[in-house]
């Protein structure tokens, strides 16, 4: 039983970082508010050696009356404490993370030894240009880096996320038609986007409009013709698109919109599966999100900075947000404010620098030809993935695919066993699941994303495990629908913990 027996190895692994569960004895971490005393402490602060200040004069109302309350903690307390949170999530460090459309891929620690080079992390942001040339320098080469990846002639590295690159697109597509003393209305997207994309227009003010893709899986020239008009502002395309397959028409679709006038917005999530290959500035883009945390290797985080940078076409450029690092011509950095008829400011300071830091460490890191052959190896691990799953597993359009895979499990729906939980009983066996139930338009979907970075064996074991998973469905259903068996907490109110999330300590 080589299945059950490598499944075994996965049970050891996580019950030794999770806890104990499988073994039967409960495992409770005490809470960080619950630990500490008193006058415990694990700093040594030098005596105070300036004049003592009353808080009250200061800062008023402000200044805090009684003290906060927060644990007092020995250092390997906080260590313990800290150490042991991260124990309980999954992380690409501790296994393979194929969450589809996210781009979860290894981040070199390289990219960690950059962005803590003094000279970087203690740079205070209101530095000015003259002593922090070599900051401006690295946004600079930055910027020509990425837009040679994309065929775009600048980028602005403002933006915070890919969200907020797709707003700030959005907001300089409205400004350049507002410039032409007009304000279509439309932006058009597929029914597969993400659904980042309208709501982006809606908070641009513009109305986003549905439409459908072929059965194919991709945009057709006829699908698209009945919703091109004088109202339409733009089109959002993301290629390859969210079910992993390159927009064939592309240059046919953003042909037909420009010659109404309108813009192309291009989501920039999968570049993953274009970098060296194409570039969408060839291809009709006009502006464009980066997604710094997905194709260029700087962590996800949880929720914490990031960084969307947004290429455009020169005609956008009077519209981008400020300050642009530009260079005199004596070679000297600085910061460009002087421009009447930009969007405005989009973030506080310059963006998330400690970011650009490491995407730029991953692109000296990779050059031309390291990018040009992770594309191939995330678009080749996805087929490879495409072929094996599909011995088993529907695969919803089954054909070369990009650096992602659609599958369905509609082959188990007898056994009463969902996909939600196929995908937490993924996560017992030491993987994070894929994303599931997106794209909408598969019912069922596995959007499975393996990237470059996973070896052979990993996606085979993977492949396994699955298998293995189908296997208990039809044996057993209970075991996935209790699962996960293994973690901490099993299953969570997801929808209560967005919505009513509980933030504070009570005892
Ligand atoms: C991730 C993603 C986004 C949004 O990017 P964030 O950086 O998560 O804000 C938009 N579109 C697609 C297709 C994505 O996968």
């Amino acid at each position: 039983m080589r299945i059950g027996e490598r499944a075994a190895i996965g049970y050891e692994r996580l019950d030794m970082t999770l806890g104990s569960a499988a073994s039967g004895l409960t495992f409770q971490t005490p809470l960080i508010f619950e630990q500490g005393a008193p006058g415990r402490s694990g700093a040594s602060l030098p005596p105070l050696d300036v004049p003592e200040v009353d808080p009250k004069a200061h800062f008023g109302d402000l200044a805090r009356e009684a003290s906060p309350g927060l644990p007092e903690v020995s250092e390997p307390e906080a260590v313990r404490h800290y150490v042991r949170l991260s124990q309980q999530n999954f992380a690409i460090d501790t296994g393979m993370y194929p969450l589809g459309s996210c781009t979860m891929k290894y981040n070199p620690k390289v990219n960690e030894w950059a962005a803590r080079l003094s000279g970087f992390a203690n740079l205070h942001p209101l530095t000015p240009d003259a002593l922090a040339q070599g900051a401006l320098e690295l946004m600079h080469r930055l910027e020509r880096g990425l837009a040679g990846v994309c065929g775009m002639d600048r980028v602005t590295l403002h933006p915070s996320a890919g969200a907020q690159g797709e707003y700030v697109g959005l907001m300089m597509i409205r400004a350049y038609h507002q410039a032409q003393g007009r304000s279509p209305k439309k932006v058009l997207i597929p029914d597969t986007a993400h659904g980042t994309n309208p709501a982006s227009c809606a908070l641009n003010g513009f109305k986003a409009v549905p439409f459908p893709v072929g059965r194919d899986g991709i945009v057709l020239a006829s699908e698209l013709a009945p919703f091109v008009d004088d109202d339409v502002a733009a089109i959002m395309l993301t290629n390859p698109n969210t079910v992993g397959l390159f927009e064939s028409n592309i240059a046919e679709l953003t042909q037909m919109v420009h010659e109404k006038g309108g813009l192309v917005y291009g989501d920039g999530a999968n570049l993953n599966a274009l970098m060296g290959k194409a570039r969408p500035g060839d291809l009709g883009i006009d502006v464009m999100q980066f997604n710094l945390h997905k194709t260029f290797t700087t962590p996800h985080g949880g929720g914490g900075p990031g960084c969307g940078p947004v290429g455009y076409k020169s005609i956008l450029a009077p519209y981008a947000p400020v300050p642009l690092v530009e260079r005199d011509e004596n070679g000297t950095y600085y910061l460009d404010y002087d421009r009447p008829e930009s969007v405005g400011r989009v973030r506080a300071f310059h963006g998330n620098f400690g970011m650009m830091v490491r995407a730029y460490a991953y692109l000296r890191e990779m050059g031309p030809e390291g990018l040009e052959r992770a594309t191939e190896l995330a678009v080749l691990n996805a087929n490879y993935l495409r072929v094996r799953l599909g011995e088993l597993w529907h695969v919803a359009y089954d054909r070369p695919c990009m650096h992602e895979v659609v599958i369905s499990d509609k082959h188990l729906k007898d056994t009463g066993v969902t996909t939600l939980d196929i995908a937490k009983r993924l996560i017992d066996y030491g993987f994070h699941p894929p994303t599931v139930y997106f794209p909408l338009v598969v019912k069922g979907a596995m959007l499975i994303e393996p990237t470059e970075t996973e070896t052979l064996q990993t996606l085979d074991r993977f492949v396994e495990v699955m298998a293995e998973i189908a296997a208990e469905a039809e044996r057993d259903p209970e075991i996935a629908k209790g699962a996960p068996h293994l973690t901490r907490l099993r299953r969570l109110d997801e929808a209560r913990a967005a919505r009513k999330p509980v933030l504070r300590y009570t005892a």
